[in-house]
């Protein structure tokens, strides 16, 4: 099959080509798909989209105008894609639902850790010949209550990773896992508990209409003073100014992102010669209490595979005229 790949990156174009496994024809391109750049699949079947790409409505239009039947997401979210408009197109989508969870699990922890035990500034006086350590007072990790909205694959792993710390686990999520809570001692409870009583909050829910900034002044005023913050799920479901008010007044002690609400056409690429014009992000970037990865967490070499081969898997089946359990 003749295959446009959107958004390629340096970094996945390997783990891509071994698992097209020499069976396609690929066309890697840097360009993000949008509007203008939907033509350029024109001639192929399929396309292979990454999350920054635009799959709405007048996307898809233009993408099945060029003959494009099949959408492989290489991706779990799947948030940037109007589903509605696909399924009366008769484009078929198909996400990766599974990759290794541990990627961004263990890339939460990692923010966690480092803003807890403040790595980054250490890091900075260090450079300085600066070793006096009162900026440099963490808290032990060891029963501490960590809060974890979203209890799926990631949040899970989250939790037993925690568990493994001696901390107290709570979790929200409107499906309970008995057995994870079992396993971890993790107890489910109401968002609102969650955010009073926790130490530490880690969001791992998916992004939707209802979980849209569920991260704002309102539950930020119930938190615990000194809650240190973590989100590798998706930006826009934290308030971002709401975010800065809330460091801002101490409630909030740290907050560690791997995403922001309004990171598209920021992360993925080098600005080296170009100005950002995105005063919230600078005010978050420059805030010393926080710690922001360009959405990185799922950047190891498991989850790459994982991603390019369940992503030719959906071709594959699409190919040989079958469905693919992946399809959403
Ligand atoms: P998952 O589907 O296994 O788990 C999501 C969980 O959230 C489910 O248990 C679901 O019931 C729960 N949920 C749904 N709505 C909720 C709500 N309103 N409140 C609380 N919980 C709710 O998905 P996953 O693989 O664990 O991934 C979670 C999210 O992480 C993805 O949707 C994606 O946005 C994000 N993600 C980010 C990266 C990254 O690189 N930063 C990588 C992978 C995934």
């Amino acid at each position: 099959m003749k295959i446009f790949v959107y958004s390629t990156h340096r970094f996945e174009k390997p783990f891509l080509q071994k698992a097209a496994n020499d069976n396609h024809e690929l066309i890697f391109s840097a360009f993000a798909l949008e509007a203008d750049t939907a033509k350029l699949a024109n001639g192929c079947k399929a396309i292979i989209a990454f999350t920054s790409d635009d799959l709405s409505a007048d996307v898809l239009d233009d993408l099945y105008y060029h003959g494009i039947r099949f959408i492989a997401l290489r991706s779990v979210g799947f948030d940037h894609v109007d589903l509605l408009k696909a399924k009366q197109l008769g484009i078929k989508v198909a996400n990766v639902p599974n990759y290794s969870p541990y990627s961004t699990a263990e890339h939460a922890v990692a923010l966690l850790l480092a803003l807890n035990r403040k790595l980054m500034v250490g890091q900075k006086l260090m450079k300085r010949n600066d070793f006096s350590l009162d900026e440099l007072i963490g808290f032990d990790m060891y029963q501490k209550t960590i809060g974890i909205v979203g209890v799926g694959k990631i949040g899970g792993a989250f939790a037993k990773i925690m568990s493994g710390f001696g901390c107290r686990l709570l979790g929200y999520d409107p499906i309970e896992n008995k057995g994870l809570a079992l396993k971890t001692g993790l107890v489910y409870t109401t968002l609102e508990e969650v955010c009073q009583q926790a130490d530490v909050v880690s969001i791992h829910c998916p992004l939707t209409p209802e979980t849209r900034y569920m991260f704002n002044k309102v539950l930020f005023a119930q938190m615990k003073k000194g809650v240190l913050l973590i989100n590798t799920a998706r930006g826009s479901i934290v308030n971002t100014i709401d975010l800065l008010a809330a460091l801002d007044n101490k409630t909030i002690a740290g907050a560690g992102l791997d995403v922001y609400e309004n990171e598209k056409g920021i992360f993925f690429r080098n600005h080296l010669n170009t100005i950002i014009i995105d005063q919230l992000f600078d005010k978050l970037r420059n805030n010393q209490n926080v710690i922001i990865t360009g959405h990185q967490a799922f950047l190891t070499q498991e989850a790459l595979t994982d991603i390019a081969t369940t992503t030719f898997y959906n071709l594959n089946q699409w190919e040989k005229g079958k469905s693919s359990t992946n399809e959403i």
